[in-house]
């Protein structure tokens, strides 16, 4: 079961809400996924990310292929019930992965052969593969397997991972049509590097293909800000109105609130979780470094007035201690003030797109960050 309504739409930009329901639930958007590539997302229970307000997470195919494997998680019917999550999930494909994390990737037609990054054991990720992955894993929302190319990249490269994103994600839908799995949502990702003409082409490819949703992937690759926000400028109103449109891996708040305003509807990024594991915590007046020795008697939260868990019980004094102290506490209470911040950002953001007040959102987001 999937379907996507939008309920509200911006009139001073393309800024809209909507609503997902999959049969794990619904996905209020925008909204942001914490990453869970291993099934976890990092140093935190599911009940504080429902208490964070996580709507839906995400998992990682290649990672769950290669451990603990499909023979295991099919024990237990699927990764809602083996990481006891029972809201939705979404599963990348694994592309971005193999050709970044893995060693030796070569491409054919058939897919993709790398050797895996943990026990160097050699592997073959077909489009079929990871649609049978992710139907294993039980995911709401599938992600076709895509070649995810380096920033720079020249245009013949760009070119050449189009069309194997296009023919593999042509298998990938057949593969969904021809398994019992039909009923899961499938996403193309938009490729096509920084080429406006490669990613109109890669675009229109996919919608030819008729997709639940579409991402656009290949972003925060390392390119300038600008470039990022000049290709989701250009990738996004050619995407259907009708579909939820997810940008891949990007990025933050300041990110997110300009990729909304073109229309996006979903993110995922490592930063809240990543950063706070390293003592960097989210503030409606920007990043604060907890380790700072300002905070040393400090006995504040770490963000005033924020209802999180993290905010309503401990002091910045403490938390620095932990973090200094590296007591495992220190990583679990960040990363809990963190999801608490990028969901609630997005939360009061799609109440001001539902009230139509999105760009008084905007300007109080940049003035409170300046102040
Ligand atoms: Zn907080």
């Amino acid at each position: 079961m999937f379907s996507f309504e939008v309920i509200a739409k911006s009139t001073e930009s393309r800024a809209r809400a909507g609503v997902i329901q999959t049969s794990h639930g619904d996905v209020e958007t925008p909204i942001f996924m914490p990453v869970g590539t291993l099934g976890s997302v990092k140093s935190i229970s599911p009940e504080e990310l429902v208490e964070a307000g996580a709507q839906i997470i995400l998992g990682n195919t290649y990672h769950l292929y290669l451990r603990p494997g499909c023979d295991i998680i099919n024990r237990f019917a699927g990764l809602h019930r083996f990481m006891h999550w029972n809201k939705p999930i979404l599963t990348d494909s694994g592309g971005f992965q193999v050709f970044s994390l893995a060693k030796l990737a070569k491409i054919s037609d058939e897919g993709v052969t790398f050797q895996s990054h943990i026990d160097g054991s050699k592997h073959l990720l077909s489009p079929e593969k990871v649609m049978d992955i992710q139907a294993c894993l039980g995911t709401d929302i599938m992600m076709c397997l895509d070649q995810c190319i380096q920033y720079p990249a020249t245009r013949e490269q760009c070119r050449t991972a189009l069309k194997i994103t296009t023919r593999w994600a042509q298998r990938c839908q057949q593969a969904r049509l021809d398994s019992q799995n039909g009923s899961n949502a499938l996403f193309g990702i938009v490729q096509g590097g920084m080429f406006t003409d490669l990613r109109r082409q890669s675009a229109e490819e996919l919608m030819g293909i008729d997709f639940s949703g579409y991402a656009v992937g290949g972003l925060s690759v390392g390119e300038p800000v600008e470039v990022m926000l000049e290709m989701a400028e250009f990738t996004v109103p050619i995407l259907p109105q009708t579909k939820p449109r997810y940008i891949m891996g990007v990025g933050t708040p300041e990110n997110i609130v300009e990729l909304v305003a073109l229309g996006a509807d979903m993110f995922d990024c490592v930063l809240p979780t990543r950063n706070a594991r390293n003592g960097q915590m989210f503030t409606r007046r920007g990043v604060i470094n907890i380790s700072n020795s300002r905070y040393r008697d400090d006995t504040d939260p770490p963000e005033p007035g924020c209802r999180c868990y993290t905010c309503r019980n401990y002091s910045r004094a403490y938390l620095r201690h932990l973090y200094l102290a590296r007591e495992l506490l220190a990583y679990r209470l960040n990363t809990i003030h963190n999801i608490y911040y990028y969901i609630n950002f997005i939360k009061s953001m799609r109440a001001a797109i539902v009230a139509d007040e999105f760009e008084s959102f905007r300007k109080e987001f940049y003035h409170e960050r300046k102040s």
